[in-house]
């Protein structure tokens, strides 16, 4: 049964989110976004950490909140209104964490989850894309042998977010360069490990407060506990932690769009132009009311995604539908937002600018806008 009433420990969790963003991460988002990419700053991370908050999804027999993907997608739209960066570094670590909770060993999940809800923030990384493999991962360069239980990973990945700060990468490799599908293996590799090097960090347009490098993999050697999943089944567990993950992109992308609607709504309330607020002007306030509708579309569709994969339906249409809208709804708001505010909303002075320029990478991460029109046209 549809029922669009969060529950009261949800609409505590919201509260909970928002007060935590709006005192401690806030104040900090102007000198996390001017901090140069090389140098980066826990203090969000930190906060977010002693609120068990870094990756809400981890069971809680791992001592993680054990939070679903709906309350997990509501404490995202938080995170996303004050800092679409650090919204999107705990979506990193709920994607490094969820082939380890859908298909990992015992000793994988009791080693690797439960310092991820420590008190001391502990960030993971996910590695798949490569300098000559985006959007086609079956184009993925990285290989991998086994040799009496021991693989031997060599390859380079490319815009890793936590690169060289994850206390462990979920790591994708192939060991056959003619079905790199069925050859594909999911790999925890720990930070220590002996040949695992971080290559250049990257300068970004947007989302500054996060860390993007590439990685080297050279002769990196695990063991075989450190294989995620039985042999074959690593494209699958790929597809499933895409699939979980779009959806939660979708929610940043809400949370986005709604901060710069509000911010647009305040704005164009209080200045005055031709005697009167630029909102009492149609051309203004119709452009506020269509962007309210299309921010509510965008939740209700990623709420609808969350429900499906909470309630372990098929949620994999649903979820590229989430990610288009939340990352189209937060570029349309965003731009909005910078016409309205005039000749100011182009300031660093306002948050407008930034709100831009992080939300254009929404449609780029967890695969671009266009691969999420290729998952859902082959389901038509
Ligand atoms: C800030 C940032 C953080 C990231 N974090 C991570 C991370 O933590 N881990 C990770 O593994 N990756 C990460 N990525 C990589 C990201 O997932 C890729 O950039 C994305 O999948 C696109 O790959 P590409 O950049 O190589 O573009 P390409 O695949 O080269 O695509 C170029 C253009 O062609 C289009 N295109 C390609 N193929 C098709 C097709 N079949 N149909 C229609 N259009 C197509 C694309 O939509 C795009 O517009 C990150 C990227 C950025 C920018």
């Amino acid at each position: 049964m549809a029922n669009f009433n969060i529950s009261a420990e949800q609409r505590q969790l919201v509260e909970e989110v928002r007060a935590l963003a709006l005192r401690q991460i806030a104040p900090a988002v102007g000198m996390l976004d001017e901090a140069d990419d090389g140098r980066f700053n826990d203090g969000p991370f930190r906060a977010l950490a002693e609120h068990n908050l870094l990756t809400p999804t981890v069971p809680q027999e791992y001592g993680g909140r054990g939070l679903g993907y709906f309350s997990t997608a509501l404490a995202l739209e938080e995170l996303g209104a004050v800092c679409a960066g650090v919204a999107t570094v705990v979506t990193a670590n709920i994607h490094a964490a969820s082939p380890i909770i859908l298909a990992g060993s015992a000793g994988q999940r009791g080693t690797y989850l439960p310092p991820l809800a420590y008190a001391e923030p502990c960030l993971a990384a996910f590695a798949l894309t490569e300098p000559e493999a985006g959007s086609d991962i079956t184009s993925i360069a990285t290989t991998t042998a086994c040799n009496k239980g021991l693989w031997t990973i060599n390859g380079v990945k490319e815009f890793v977010i936590n690169g060289g700060l994850a206390r462990f990468t979920t790591l994708f490799a192939t060991t056959d360069k003619e079905d790199k599908r069925a050859g594909l293996v999911a790999f925890i590799v720990p930070y220590d490990v002996q040949g695992l090097k971080v290559g250049t960090v990257h300068n970004k347009m947007g989302i500054r407060c996060v860390r993007t490098a590439r990685l080297i993999l050279d002769k990196v050697i695990v063991p075989d506990e450190l294989v995620i999943g039985p042999r074959g089944s690593a494209y699958l567990l790929l597809m499933q932690t895409f699939d979980r993950g779009r959806a939660l992109a979708g929610a940043v992308g809400v949370g986005l769009a709604r901060a710069a609607f509000e911010f647009a709504l305040q704005y164009s309330k209080h200045r005055q132009q031709f005697g009167r607020p630029v909102f009492a002007q149609q051309a203004v306030s119709f452009v506020l009311a269509e962007l309210a509708a299309r921010i509510e579309s965008a939740r209700l569709l990623v709420w609808k995604a969350c429900w499906l994969i909470d309630n372990d339906l098929d949620y994999t249409m649903a979820s590229s539908m989430a990610k288009i809208a939340g990352s189209q709804v937060a570029q349309e708001a965003a731009a909005a937002a910078m016409d309205i505010c005039g000749g100011r909303g182009y300031l660093k002075d306002l948050p407008v600018e930034k709100y831009l320029r992080d939300a254009r990478v929404l449609s780029l991460i967890e695969g671009t806008n266009n691969i999420q029109k290729a998952v859902i046209a082959s389901l038509l």
